[in-house]
């Protein structure tokens, strides 16, 4: 038995926003972050839409980026305290992540933040309000995903929720709220997206529901990145749709170990954050070629590269083909080919590479990859992804 699970409606086109009159409730509760939404006016508007339809509002402003179990505590007594039969987040993944985990928590007040890390454990929710996300970046989908990345910040581990409950009733996926994107977000976000889709389509969970998102998917983020990243703002509402597209299928497939390397390196290196979506645009390539060594995976990434019309007679030529064109994206994006050249350093590089490799294979997107990786061979791949040279294992 599997399940595809999906937002109940999903409304899309410029100015959708407006959707927001007619959610039909009494309360809602507004999930911010830090001031961006509220700069560009969607702050503002989005408050007017609830009280058109008739909605009592109460905002909740400043969920911080990689949101905490506090914020979450703290939302979730402001809920406790409002009774809102409505919440409504909107902003880049964090504020939408971090109202999933407040609604666990507002419905469930006695359960402990340990009760919801076992993957799809949660317990019934939708017992005292609905779900409605708005995404202001075009890359994470969280607006239609069961997924949500909470930090406890005194033990530095990140949380991966998962579960189908916490999939939004409703997305309002509006272009006009990333049309002020800065183009390297842009950029990462949407590297972010094709990997989205590239790893649902070759995960172990892959079907025939989620191929044809998936693919869709890549075909609108090859179209249309270039283009969004040069400031083409119809390309940068064809982007917004393609991220939601690959969340669908990644929400109901899952991910592979571009993810989990992305997960543990992100934050691992004194020389500074690599952005989510740029580690996953470096790995991207190398995954590809370490996964292609199983005769499946091959298969489906062969199939990608002729679905795009790229060049190969044989399968090798084939997955060739769309590692070349990723790389060949990835300079076009101004992003780095090699960990090396995105500046982390050599001798730390090695020194934590036996534990980023162990931690990495732990990850929770390992287990879908579609070409099993023990912690010696991710060593190896790591090595590959920081000097540049040839996955031969
Ligand atoms: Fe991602």
């Amino acid at each position: 038995m599997a399940r595809f699970t999906l937002p109940r409606d999903i409304y899309h086109g410029k100015g959708c926003l407006e959707e927001l009159k007619n959610l039909g409730g009494k309360k809602a509760i507004l999930v911010v972050g830090g001031g961006s939404m509220k700069r560009q006016g969607f702050l503002d508007k989005a408050v007017s839409y609830l009280k058109e339809g008739g909605m009592e509002v109460e905002v909740f402003e400043g969920v911080e980026p990689d949101p905490s179990v506090e914020t979450v505590m703290r939302g979730a007594q402001a809920m406790r305290r409002f009774e809102p039969d409505w919440i409504v987040s909107m902003g880049g993944g964090s504020p939408i992540d971090a109202a999933k985990a407040m609604w666990a928590f507002y419905e469930y007040p006695e359960i402990k933040f340990e009760d919801l890390i076992t993957p799809f454990g949660f317990p019934e929710l939708r017992q005292k309000a609905r779900f409605a996300a708005i995404p202001s970046t075009s890359g994470t989908a969280t607006e239609v995903t069961a997924f949500s990345v909470i930090t406890d910040y005194s033990t530095g581990v990140k949380y991966p929720l998962a579960d189908f409950n916490i999939t939004p009733d409703v997305a309002i996926v509006d272009p006009e709220l990333v049309a002020g994107l800065p183009v390297k977000q842009v950029a990462y976000t949407g590297m972010d997206a094709l990997t989205h889709a590239i790893e649902a389509y070759v995960s172990t969970l892959n079907g025939p529901f989620t191929d044809p998102l998936a693919l869709q998917a890549i075909e609108m983020v090859l179209d249309y990145l270039p283009a969004s990243y040069n400031g083409n703002m119809d390309a940068r509402e064809q982007m917004h749709y393609a991220q939601c597209l690959a969340g669908m299928a990644f929400s109901n497939a899952l991910l592979g170990i571009v993810h989990s390397m992305a997960h543990k390196t992100g934050a691992a290196f004194s020389t500074g954050h690599i952005p989510h979506g740029c580690a996953n645009a470096i790995y991207l390539p190398y995954v590809i070629r370490y996964n292609a060594k199983d005769s499946t995976a091959a298969s489906r990434y062969a199939e990608i590269a002729r679905r795009m019309g790229l060049a190969g007679a044989s399968e090798t030529a084939l997955v060739n083909s769309l590692c070349e064109k990723i790389s060949e994206f990835n300079s076009r994006l101004g992003i780095p080919a090699t960990l090396a050249e995105f500046g982390i350093d050599e001798k730390e590089f090695n020194e934590k590479l036996d534990k980023i490799a162990e931690l990495a294979v732990g990850d929770a997107c390992t287990g879908s990859n579609p070409r099993a990786i023990d912690p010696a061979a991710m060593a190896k791949l790591f090595k590959c992804t920081y000097y540049g040279t040839e996955v031969d294992f």
